[in-house]
């Protein structure tokens, strides 16, 4: 089969290897239909993840159809359509008995590490893909819903509300502030709504972005470039702050806006990869009585999104800005690297 192939910093190709075989009884073979690229799979290829071997297949977002179970596998059959979740699930593990299958102890890619795919095993870029723990870790797909709305269920729709919006603590009434809105940005400000936010702000550098975040279900957008920013923002609030301010970018400027627009007693949800240290005010925190959250998908929630979104209730597919096929893989990499200038949110690649 072909697959995208991981050569070391910088390198990658659309080449032959060998298709995936099952390899546990809990296994899955899956033919992969829809795919696309992750900001997590730049940060590979930049060299940022030296746990990604060379030669690894990357990608960990996908749907497609099963072609093969292992014997243990009893609630999924070739021909079902399936949502491949970024992260694994053993399902019996003390972290999953509790819902933190970000923490899977299974010894699937490794104990105590839930997102695998594209990381510590094979991943999803590929032709086919082999699914451990696939009763846990795969969801069948509904009829009426497509390919691009699913693989938004993959990993930014649920990443978007539980490390956003769950870990941030929105409640009825309040008022929240994304700042980022790219793909995970978009997908909290999609779903803040679930839990009765009242005002959802958008913040960000890109003027695109900000009339893209309008769709999803920001009621105000700040241009985070304006001198005035933080003004502009406190003046949507009684002016002591948001209730709940999410980080979506990954990047210490970002961290500290979150901190300083977050209203006394607020909470500060960080969902942005970061890859420096970061300057943690408490000196001037402690007093505020603030809480800072953080966290990697554990993916509890992808049943319930993929009901909303079956309901029409989330607009998955808005996500979808740019369409390949699987012979055009290096040009939606290309696509989506630029995306500042090709305003790519996400990608979608079709077998
Ligand atoms: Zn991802
Ligand atoms: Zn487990």
């Amino acid at each position: 089969m072909k697959a995208i192939v991981y050569g070391g910093p910088g390198r990658k190709s659309w080449t032959d290897v060998p298709d995936p075989t099952i390899q546990n009884p809990g296994d899955a073979i899956v033919k992969v239909d829809t795919t696309t690229i992750c900001g997590t799979d730049l940060h590979i290829l930049k060299g940022d993840v030296p746990a990604v071997r060379e030669g690894r297949v990357l990608g960990h977002e996908g749907v497609g159809t099963v072609t093969e179970v292992g014997q243990s596998v009893t609630s999924l059959r070739p021909g079902d359509r399936v949502i491949i979740s970024c992260i694994k699930s053993c399902g019996h593990c003390a972290n999953c008995k509790s819902g933190l299958y970000s923490h899977c102890l299974g010894e699937e890619g490794a104990s105590g590490i839930g997102w695998v795919f594209g990381h510590l095993i094979d991943g999803t870029q590929a032709e086919y893909v082999r699914v451990p723990y696939a009763e846990n870790s795969l969801h069948l797909l509904p009829a009426g819903v497509t390919d691009e709305q699913a693989v938004m269920l993959s990993d930014i729709l649920p990443t978007g509300f539980e490390i956003g919006v769950q870990y941030g603590r929105v409640k009825p009434g309040d008022t929240v502030a994304v700042i980022g809105a790219g793909p995970v940005g978009l997908a909290a400000i999609a779903t803040a709504g679930l839990y009765g936010a009242a005002a959802i702000i958008a913040v960000d550098l890109d003027a695109n972005r900000l009339e893209k975040s309008r769709e999803f279900g920001a009621t105000h957008v700040i241009a985070s470039g304006d001198a005035d920013w933080k003004e502009q923002l406190l003046a949507l609030t009684d002016g002591q702050g948001v209730d709940v301010a999410i980080e979506a970018v990954g990047i210490p400027d970002t961290f500290s806006m979150c901190t300083e627009i977050v209203r006394p007693g607020g909470n500060v949800a960080n969902v942005g990869v970061h890859g420096k240290p970061v300057q943690l005010h408490l000196e001037d925190l402690w007093i505020r009585n603030i809480n800072i959250s953080m966290g990697l998908v554990n993916a509890n929630t992808t049943a319930m999104l993929l009901k909303l979104v079956a309901q029409k209730k989330l607009p998955a597919e808005k996500f979808a800005t740019h369409h390949f096929r699987f012979n055009e893989f290096m040009d939606a990499y290309d696509t989506f690297a630029r995306a500042a200038e090709t305003n790519a949110l996400k990608v979608v690649i079709t077998a």
